[in-house]
C-alpha cells in the first residue's frame, strides 16, 4: 500500500505555490447537457453523456432520467496514469456503463491501457456507487472515501490542514481537505487545466452543510488557495438550479434550461461570505441555498410532532365536552 503511495503521491504534502510559470491548458465547456424527461419511461435517453473538455479531459454526467441526482464525473489523463474523480449513483453496468466508458477514452500505453486511480470528491453514495465496476479491473486502484482511508491514502498528517499532491505524469493534481458537506469531503485542483473540482462543498444547487464551522474553514482554505492561482472553472457534483437560478424539485428527473454547471473563481472567492450568513437551518443567498438536513429534519419532525399533539388535545377537548353535554341531557 505504502508503494502504490509512493508512485501516485509523488510530491506529497505541500502549502507552496507551485505553477508561477505554467501555462494553463485551455478547454471547452460548450455542452449542453442532456435534460432528462418528465416521464423517462416515454423519453429514453443514453444514460451517461461524455463531453470531452480538452483531449486531455473528459467530463462525464448521468443522465436525470438514470438517476435523478444526475452527477457529474471527471476523467483527466496525465503522461503516465489517469484520474477520476467519483463514480456516480448508479452501480449495475447494464444500466450505467461507466467504467466501460472510462476504459474506451483511456489511451493505450504498450499494448496495455494507462493505469488509473478512481478517487472521489466524498462518500454520499451518489460519488461513488460506480465503485465495484472498477474493483476487478486490471491496473485500477479505487480508494475508499472514509476519513481514515483518505488520510492514509493521500497522507494527510493534520487534517484538514496541508495539500496533497497525485502527479499524473505531465500533470500534477492538488487535493485539498473541504469537509463541511461531509466529514472526509475534498477539492482538486488540475494545474495543467486550472480547472477546480468542488465536488458537494460548492456547484449550482443546494450547498447542504452539516458542519458549518469546518465549512467556513475549508471556504476560507480554498479561497487562500485560488487567490494567487489561475481558476478557468470551478465544476461541482450536480446542477440543481435553472437558469434563472431556481432549485428543481427535489427528486426531479427533468432538468429543463439548466444552470451551467461552471462556476467562476469570484463565486468561489465568495464563498467564505456566504457560508459565514448560513444560521445553521436554511439559509438563501442569491441563487444559493444553504441548509443543514439534519436539523431541518429534526425541526420538521418536531413541528409534525406538535401538530400531532395539537390534534390529540383537540380530539381530548372534543370527546370530553360530548360527554359532559350527554351528562347534563341525562
Ligand atoms: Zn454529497
Ligand atoms: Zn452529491
Amino acid at each position: 500500500m505504502k508503494l502504490l503511495h509512493g508512485l501516485w503521491l509523488a510530491l506529497g504534502i505541500a502549502s507552496t505555490c507551485p505553477l508561477a510559470n505554467a501555462q494553463t491548458v485551455p478547454g471547452s465547456m460548450n455542452v449542453h447537457w442532456n435534460e432528462g424527461a418528465t416521464d423517462c419511461s416515454k423519453s429514453p435517453q443514453p444514460p451517461l453523456q461524455v463531453h470531452r473538455y480538452n483531449a486531455q479531459t473528459y467530463i462525464l454526467r448521468e443522465n436525470p432520467c438514470a438517476t435523478f441526482e444526475a452527477p457529474f464525473m471527471y476523467l483527466l489523463i496525465g503522461s503516465r496514469r489517469a484520474l477520476l474523480i467519483d463514480t456516480g449513483d448508479v452501480a449495475d453496468p447494464r444500466l450505467m456503463p461507466l467504467a466501460k466508458t472510462v476504459m474506451d477514452l483511456l489511451p493505450t500505453d504498450a499494448g496495455a491501457k494507462l493505469p488509473l486511480l478512481v478517487v472521489h470528491t466524498h462518500g454520499h453514495l451518489d460519488h461513488r456507487a460506480g465503485d465495484p465496476q472498477f474493483r476487478s479491473l486490471p491496473r485500477v486502484q479505487v480508494v475508499a472515501t472514509d476519513l481514515a482511508h483518505v488520510k492514509q491514502f493521500f497522507g494527510f498528517h493534520e487534517w484538514p490542514q496541508g495539500i496533497a499532491q497525485i502527479d499524473l505524469g505531465d500533470r500534477i493534481v492538488d487535493v485539498l481537505p473541504t469537509p463541511g458537506h461531509y466529514p472526509s469531503h475534498v477539492s482538486y485542483y488540475d494545474r495543467n487545466t486550472a480547472l477546480f473540482f468542488s465536488g458537494d462543498f460548492f456547484m449550482p444547487g443546494r450547498l447542504i452543510i452539516d458542519d458549518t464551522a469546518s465549512d467556513v474553514a475549508s471556504a476560507r482554505r480554498v479561497a487562500d488557495f485560488i487567490k494567487h492561482r489561475p481558476v478557468s472553472y470551478v465544476l461541482g457534483g450536480h446542477v440543481e438550479l435553472d437558469a434563472a437560478g431556481d432549485t428543481y424539485t427535489w427528486g426531479s428527473t427533468y432538468h429543463p434550461n439548466e444552470h451551467v454547471l461552471q462556476l467562476t473563481k469570484q463565486d468561489l472567492l465568495g464563498l467564505p461570505a456566504m457560508v459565514g450568513k448560513f444560521n445553521g437551518f436554511y439559509t438563501e443567498d442569491g441563487m444559493f441555498v444553504m441548509f443543514n438536513q439534519f436539523r431541518l429534519l429534526a425541526a420538521e419532525l418536531a413541528a409534525a410532532l406538535l401538530v400531532l399533539a395539537a390534534l390529540v388535545a383537540g380530539m381530548w377537548r372534543y370527546l370530553r365536552r360530548r360527554k359532559r353535554a350527554r351528562l347534563a341531557r341525562a
